[in-house]
């Protein structure tokens, strides 16, 4: 969320707001984020973008004052700015702030990175079994769905905090992120992300660094769920990150193919190895096997295949304080793109097996049969409200 724009000069640590933007501020004194958007005067340069991307400076301001003063202040930053030069300074009000959970708590906060456009074939059609024709079907579609959420979860855990998925990376608009064999990616979807949207920045505003992270559960590395990654891993080089056993064969071991099927392993850190797991023998409703993160178990990974090979979802059993009643989660990432699309049964158009996607809907709607559950897509937008207000999911043919 973006309060104003405003053109303002940093000088020895304090930044001036010019009285022409006084307008601009709102009433109350109020915390802000303040992150740097590139200047004209800039080029577009990756590097650039990385160096910023990690900067987030928080300082108060008050209705009465022009100038105010930043409580945190990287020397780096500062020696980096001339003191004449004049920077686009984004003011963001700090929100999405989870309270504080309680020891034991087990609890989700939301997080978008930014939001992306699809094409309507390409979120979703009717079942077939005809991969091919889905996906050509998917690249001459027209027109595009509204603006859908890039969604990540953070876990509230007694063990510690995990991510699930790191979203978009904030340098994806720029020239050359994509592998030159991701021919499509242009045609299907359209991101729209600002700098202080990357996974890494929303953590740091709400008080977390990647080393604070217990371990980070990847769905798939497409790239919308694996673009925070190298921001993570450069704060937490030995940061756990989950991928499935299936899927690391499929994509991890296979760069060019991963590739070519929407990954981006030329932006995976380097010597990408991470905490590959075997599904154990351990049913979970539906599922015959399942991973257990935690030592309690109340946060498991099941198999969703379909949308790519060995895609996974999260399960999380959560509360909300002592003597709050307790709520099953299930994070399906792209299992599917959104409640209507599981109700009806019907697979994205991308997928690499529609005919595995489509027992997996069948499967996670089985799931719900058995088990009161909230199901939070990563792609939906209904995601926010059903999250905030705990809303389970009965599959219409229930009803
Ligand atoms: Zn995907």
């Amino acid at each position: 969320m973006t309060l104003s724009t405003v053109n303002l000069t940093i000088d020895d640590g304090t930044i001036h707001l010019p009285a022409d933007n006084r307008q601009s501020r709102p009433a109350g004194a109020i915390s802000y984020a303040v992150s740097v958007d590139r200047g004209h005067q800039f080029p577009r340069r990756r590097n650039f973008c990385l160096f910023l991307g990690s900067r987030n400076l928080q300082f108060r301001l008050s209705t009465d004052s022009r100038t105010v003063e930043l409580r945190e202040f990287s020397l780096k930053l500062k020696s980096f700015i001339d003191q004449t030069i004049r920077l686009f300074l984004r003011l963001n009000p700090i929100h999405n702030m989870p309270s504080h959970p309680n020891a034991g708590d087990v609890k989700l906060t939301f997080l978008t990175t930014g939001t992306v456009r699809i094409r309507p074939s390409m979120r979703s059609q009717p079942a077939s079994k005809f991969g091919l024709v889905r996906r050509i079907r998917s690249l001459l579609d027209r027109e595009w769905t509204e603006p859908l959420p890039v969604g990540v979860f953070l876990i509230h855990h007694p063990e510690g905090l995990f991510l699930m998925d790191t979203g978009q990376s904030p340098c994806c608009n720029d020239a050359g992120y994509f592998p030159k064999l991701a021919i499509f990616n242009g045609f299907l979807s359209q991101f729209t992300i600002e700098h202080h949207d990357g996974i890494l920045e929303q953590l740091h505003k709400l008080g977390i660094k990647a080393t604070d992270l217990k371990g980070v559960i990847l769905t798939h590395l497409h790239n919308d769920h694996a673009g925070g990654l190298e921001d993570l891993v450069a704060e937490a080089p030995s940061l756990p990150i989950y991928v499935s056993r299936e899927h690391w064969k499929a994509f991890g071991e296979h760069p060019t193919f991963a590739s070519m099927e929407g990954a981006t392993p030329n932006h995976w850190p380097q010597d990408f190895s991470p905490m590959v797991f075997d599904l154990q023998d351990k049913p979970l409703g539906p599922w015959k096997q399942s991973y257990p993160v935690t030592e309690d178990g109340k946060i498991q990974i099941v198999d969703t295949s379909g949308h790519v090979p060995g895609h996974i979802s999260v399960v999380v059993y959560g509360n909300d304080g002592p003597g709050e009643t307790e709520v099953t989660y299930f994070l399906p990432g792209d299992a599917t793109y959104g409640l209507d699309l599981l109700d009806k049964e019907q697979p994205d158009g991308i997928n690499d097996d529609p005919m595995r996607a489509l027992e997996t809907l069948k499967t996670i709607k089985e799931f719900a049969k058995g088990t009161d559950v909230v199901i939070l897509p990563s792609h939906d937008v209904n995601t926010p409200r059903l999250l905030a207000e705990k809303v389970v999911y009965r599959p219409h043919d229930e009803l």
